[in-house]
C-alpha cells in the first residue's frame, strides 16, 4: 500500500491537492475535517462535541479523532493505499497512526508538509470563508487555528523526520506546480 500523510497549516492547500493525489494514484481519502464537518450536519451525537470545538478554533480531543480514524481503516479492504489529510495533528495522533498500521503490517510511505506563510494562509483562509461559508473560517478564528497548529501540530514535523519518511513541498504558487512538486516526492518513493 501507498500510505500518503498530507500535512501542513490550515489553508496550506490539503484538500485541493488531496483531490488531485487520489484522482492520479489511485488512494482512499481520509479527511478528518471532512468527517466531522459531516457529522455535524447531520446533527449527531459527534457532531455536536466536534462542533463546541472546531467552532472555537481548538482540536477535537485525540481520543475522539483516533477512535474515528480506528473505525474508517477497519472498514477499508482492498485498496492500493491511504491519504491522510488533517491527521495527525498531534504527536500522540501520530503514535496512534502508527500502531493502527503496524496492525496491518502497514506504514506512513511518506509525509509531505505543504510549508506557506502565515500571511498568505490568513488570505487564502478568509477569502475560503466568503465561498464556503465555513463557521471557523472568520479572521479570530483562523488565528486561533494558526496558533493551535504551531503549538500541537507543528511538533509531528520532528515525529517525521526521525521516521525518515518527512518531505518539505513549497506550498506556493500555481495549484499544477506544487502538484508537480508533490507528484514527483511521491514518485521518488519505494514502495
Ligand atoms: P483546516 O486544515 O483548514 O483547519 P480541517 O478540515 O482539516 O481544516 O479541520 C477543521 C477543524 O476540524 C480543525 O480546526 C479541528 O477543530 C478539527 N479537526 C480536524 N482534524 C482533526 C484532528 N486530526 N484532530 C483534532 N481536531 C481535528
Amino acid at each position: 500500500m501507498l500510505n500518503i500523510v498530507i500535512f501542513g497549516p490550515p489553508g496550506s492547500g490539503k484538500g485541493t491537492q488531496s483531490e488531485k493525489i487520489i484522482e492520479r494514484y489511485g488512494l482512499v481519502h481520509i479527511s478528518t475535517g471532512e468527517i466531522l464537518r459531516k457529522e455535524i450536519k447531520e446533527d449527531s451525537d459527534l457532531g455536536k462535541i466536534a462542533k463546541s470545538f472546531i467552532d472555537k478554533g481548538e482540536l477535537v480531543p485525540d481520543q475522539t479523532i483516533i477512535e474515528i480514524l480506528e473505525k474508517k481503516l477497519e472498514s477499508l479492504n482492498n485498496v492500493k493505499g491511504v491519504i491522510f489529510d488533517g491527521f495527525p495533528r498531534t504527536v500522540d495522533q501520530a503514535v496512534a497512526l502508527k500502531k493502527m498500521l503496524q496492525r496491518h503490517g502497514e506504514d506512513v510511505n511518506v509525509m509531505l508538509n505543504l510549508e506557506v506563510d502565515r500571511q498568505e494562509l490568513i488570505a487564502r483562509l478568509l477569502k475560503r470563508g466568503q465561498i464556503s461559508g465555513r463557521s471557523d473560517d472568520n479572521l479570530e478564528t483562523i488565528e486561533k487555528r494558526i496558533r493551535v497548529y504551531e503549538e500541537r501540530t507543528f511538533p509531528v514535523i520532528d515525529f517525521y523526520k526521525k521516521e525518515g519518511t518527512y518531505t518539505p513541498i513549497r506550498g506556493v504558487g500555481e495549484i499544477n506546480d506544487i502538484f508537480k512538486r508533490i507528484s514527483d516526492a511521491i514518485d521518488a518513493v519505494k514502495v
